[in-house]
């Protein structure tokens, strides 16, 4: 018998009929001898909604009342298929964060679990029940209820699945598994049998919205075995696995990942002296402002200019005080672009190989893209760009490192 954390994503349980589908997929499961710890998202578009409804009222609603709201997305969800199992004459509880103990920090809208109490799901699971959880939420020391961020649900059935030491923890979703980019938006993408930690946290930090990336934190720190796969059709998924040492010819690149959501700022003409970069950057920081790429350049005028990018929510308030550094430091200008957009490419097979960059620098410039800024790391290569060349940049990408094609090694 094996213990077995399973995730249903928004669109796997956005209708009475997907949860009855998600019911019976239950119900072979727990035939077949499993012991199962059912985790489930809002109704597709449910989270959306509940924002958009306090949106209405006041755009700057206080954040722990938010919390209270959009955990009612779930709660819904774990009520509807506890029904759904009972009808099957399977016995199943439903619960939500704060009543299983998914104890965070008070950080609401982005609280990070600190420790779950396993206590009654485990008396469950003896028992045989089915437990059903309200993924994305939890609450503090002091019993507030706490929301984990969007995509959250993913992050609740890892920890979930690191705390109950489960076999493996099976994330549901509308695709049937992770792909070399998103199929949306390139139809050749193909699905990879395998992928690491490293290059799926790269891929998640990097944009790809398929796994929240505390998700695939967690399941890298506690060794959880993790699985993508598709709530709508049978196959394999994809396993995200440590990384085999002995593997002759990795491929170099394994996916490429892409986000439109932040935008660009520049300082130009700033001294280029010790302190100048903190006074700039600490500042935007000081503001609870994150920073992503950065760039400094120092002129043969001994001027320097830093770039850097943030989320597009923050680029008002992180403009306005990039102002006020500037005439502090008597900078030549400041400069804002919200048109960007961010394309990596991503493989622990660059770690041994030369030429990657070059590569991706001459597939981009074969379509005519200009590149503004290149960031890199052991196994990634992320470009800023034009917004408006994001999918060409993509496809171009995916056909230069041959996405599109089989790899011997991906099996
Ligand atoms: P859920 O509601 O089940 O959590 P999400 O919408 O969060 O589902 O994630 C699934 C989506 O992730 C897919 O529909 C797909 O468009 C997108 N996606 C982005 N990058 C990838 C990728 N590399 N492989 C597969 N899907 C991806
Ligand atoms: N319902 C939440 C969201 O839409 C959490 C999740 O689906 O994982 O972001
Ligand atoms: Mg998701």
């Amino acid at each position: 018998m094996s213990l077995i954390v399973q995730k249903y994503g928004g669109t796997s349980v956005g209708s009475v009929e997907r949860i009855e589908a998600v019911a019976d997929k239950i119900e072979q499961m727990y035939k077949d001898g499993h012991q199962l710890i059912v985790v489930v998202s809002a109704m597709s578009g449910e989270t959306n909604r509940l924002i958009g409804l306090a949106n209405d009222i006041d755009t700057m609603a206080n954040p722990r009342e938010m919390d209270v709201l959009l955990s009612t997305g779930e709660q819904v969800t774990i009520a509807l298929l506890c029904i759904a199992l009972h009808k099957r004459g399977i016995g199943a509880k439903s619960y939500t964060g704060s009543q299983i103990k998914i104890l965070t920090d008070n950080s609401h809208g982005k609280a990070r679990i600190r420790e779950i109490d396993d206590f009654r799901v485990k008396e469950d699971l003896t028992s045989g029940h089915v437990v059903v959880v309200a993924g994305f939420q939890g609450a503090d020391e002091t019993g507030n209820i706490t929301t984990l961020g969007r995509g959250g649900s993913d992050t609740t059935a890892v920890a979930l699945a690191a705390a109950l030491k489960a076999d493996e923890c099976q994330i549901y979703t509308d695709v049937d598994g992770v792909y070399t980019t998103d199929p949306r938006m390139v139809s050749e993408a193909r699905r990879l049998n395998k992928i690491t930690f490293e290059e799926m946290l790269e891929m998640a930090s990097q944009g790809s919205k398929i796994l929240q990336i505390r998700s695939v934190e967690f399941a890298g720190k506690y060794s959880v075995p993790l699985r993508v796969l598709s709530s709508f059709e049978e196959g394999p998924g994809t396993l995200i696995a440590i990384e085999e040492g002995n593997q002759m010819e990795k491929p170099l690149v394994s996916g490429i990942a892409f986000n439109k959501d932040e935008a660009k700022l520049t300082i130009r003409g700033i001294p280029d002296q010790p302190g100048v970069a903190y006074k700039v950057l600490g500042a935007i920081s000081a503001a609870n402002i994150e920073i992503d790429v950065i760039v400094q350049n120092v002129a043969k005028d001994n001027s320097a200019t830093i770039t850097f990018t943030v989320h597009k929510s923050s680029l008002p308030q992180a403009e306005a005080l990039l102002n006020e550094i500037a005439s502090d430091l008597g900078a030549l200008e400041v400069d804002a672009d919200n048109r960007i957009a961010k394309v990596s490419i991503v493989g622990v097979g660059m770690r041994s190989h030369a030429g990657v960059a070059a590569t991706m620098f001459e597939a981009l410039s074969t379509e005519g893209i200009n590149i503004q800024l290149i960031t890199t790391s052991e196994i990634k290569i992320t470009v800023v760009i034009d917004e408006r060349y994001l999918e060409l940049a993509v496809r171009a990408l995916h056909s230069a490192f041959e996405l599109d094609k089989p790899d011997l090694n991906d099996h």
